[in-house]
């Protein structure tokens, strides 16, 4: 029976973001552990499944996953890589492993190392450089130089809500599947395009990603081709490899770069169409349309997203700056019912609320890890509920607290999560359907949490993932890129990356 070594790694890493993301951040599988954890929509459950359906025996090594934070400890990282390594070694003197399928994010950077992906894969390619590699990675992924060279294949996800996750590992899978049965060598071609685009600009569900997203699946009925996949990089990690890029898989090199040249003449030609995609507005304003929206009898819940403090695109969740507005604002306090925000990463004052529930106290909450951005909060207010080891968000488990305070009921967190699922909200007592504003740190709404709002607006505050990117202190990123500089002289043919390329 045919083996195929399989790993998950994933993390998006927010330079701008001062934490720096250790083990205590992560979820760490090991051997049968990678095997036997099968989630909903999840693209390592879709390789595990395809490759077992297919009768070849999935060969494990690590599922490393954290929310995205800041960088990633450099000597943690070590760990991971030399662990799955080894791994990678150990098997392949066993008996010789058939190809290697990898669920990766794609932006994971490490403190002073650079792109962990170009790592790992480097170091598989070196162990096994024969074996066909293929992987599937986040539609944000960052391509670098490294991750090309390095393995036979990638497929993106298409979906922005990421709802296809599951899918894009049957592809990654069947990709292996197609390399080892047919005896074809995947050929992979690369093209860099100048691009910054938030990805709160990019929601697959309008245009324009849903033509070009409709171009790349058109692409892939093409005969020869395996996979066409757009990668719109992250744009809060400056480093030199930003940028989007277009990743073709096909039979031969000469169609992966013709049809990967073709993908990236239409995303540059589509680059002023990139808009917000949700009402957006500065604090003072959103604050003000949502009021006045609920003055005339708007249909309730309304959610605000404070997007400048997104954790779940690698920002702290420690800053106060909307939280403090709504707080000061004299309308909060006429609502039906507090509030509802989540929330803030603060292990300090989560835990001082731990068996305090009912009990009236003065909280200092916030900027606690961003001190830059914002100030702390110092506020008495009244624990309304608290739960240890809350875990329904993937990954590590975290005690919450609600402490309610001048008309809010703040989500306080002793992890880093993120405010996914409006069970954050449940579970501490508080139905998000029943209230009137209901403030999330996300940039666009997840699925879930777009089922309970009636009405979404994009509230442009200052954080680690603050929107407004002309305004961040980019310094490592390639100039000139597009939109902070006008790049009239780039050409899609200039981004074609070639394997031998020594730069
Ligand atoms: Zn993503």
């Amino acid at each position: 029976m045919k083996r195929i070594l399989v790993a998950a790694m994933a993390h998006e890493s927010n330079s701008f973001n001062p934490i720096i993301a250790g083990e205590k951040d992560f979820q760490v599988l090991r051997g049968e552990d990678v095997i036997r954890r099968r989630a909903a929509n999840d693209a390592l459950t879709g390789i595990l499944n395809t490759l077992e359906a297919a009768g070849y025996t999935p060969v494990p090594t690590l599922f490393v996953s954290a929310v995205p934070n800041g960088l990633v400890d450099r000597q943690f990282y070590d760990r991971v890589r030399r662990e799955i390594l080894e791994i990678a070694r150990q098997e392949q003197e066993k008996a010789p492993l058939d190809a290697v399928t990898l669920a990766l994010h794609g932006s994971m950077t490490t403190t002073d190392l650079g792109d962990a992906e170009g790592l790992l894969l480097e170091g598989l390619r070196e162990i096994l450089p024969e074996t066909p590699i293929f992987c599937s990675l986040d539609m944000h992924t960052t391509m670098t130089k490294r991750m090309f060279r390095s393995a036979d294949g990638f497929v993106g996800f298409k979906c922005a809500p990421h709802t296809d996750r599951l899918e894009t590992g049957i592809h990654a899978a069947k990709m292996t599947i197609r390399a080892l049965e047919t005896g074809v060598k995947a050929h992979t071609a690369w093209v860099k395009v100048p691009l910054l685009i938030a990805g709160e600009q990019s929601s697959t569900t309008v245009e324009p990603m849903q033509s070009l997203i409709a171009e790349l699946r058109r692409t892939e009925t093409l005969p020869g081709i395996w996979a066409a996949s757009y990668l719109m990089g992250f744009p809060w990690c400056d480093n030199p490899d930003s940028a989007c890029a277009v990743c073709v898989t096909a039979d031969t090199q000469e169609q992966a770069d013709r049809e990967a040249l073709r993908l990236a003449e239409l995303l540059w030609d589509t680059r002023k169409k990139f808009c917000f995609q949700v009402e957006t507005y500065p604090e003072s304003t959103a604050l003000d349309v949502a009021f006045d929206a609920l003055s005339s009898g708007a249909n309730t819940p309304i959610y605000l997203s404070d997007s400048g403090d997104n954790p779940t695109a690698g920002s702290s969740s420690d800053c106060v700056g909307f939280l403090k507005r709504l707080m000061e604002d004299p309308r909060t306090g006429t609502l039906r019912s507090p509030v509802l925000y989540g929330g803030i990463y603060d292990p300090e004052a989560t835990l001082r609320c731990k068996g305090n529930v009912g009990k009236t106290l003065t909280l200092t909450f916030g900027a606690k890890f961003d001190t830059e951005t914002t100030a702390p909060i110092t506020a008495e207010g009244t624990v309304m509920a608290y739960l240890p080891g809350w875990n329904k968000f993937p990954g590590n488990k975290s005690d919450i607290a609600l402490f309610r305070t001048h008309g809010v009921d703040v989500v306080l967190a002793e992890k880093h999560i993120g405010y996914v699922i409006p069970d954050v909200f449940r579970d501490l007592g508080r139905e998000p359907g029943d209230a009137d504003l209901v403030v999330c740190k996300l940039g666009y709404l997840t699925a879930d949490q777009a089922r309970v709002a009636k009405r979404s607006i994009i509230v442009l505050t200052k954080g680690s993932t603050n929107e407004d990117l002309a305004t961040l202190p980019y310094c490592r990123t390639p100039r000139p890129i597009f939109p902070l500089d006008e790049c009239e002289n780039y050409a899609p043919a200039l981004g074609l990356q070639t394997k031998d390329d020594t730069q």
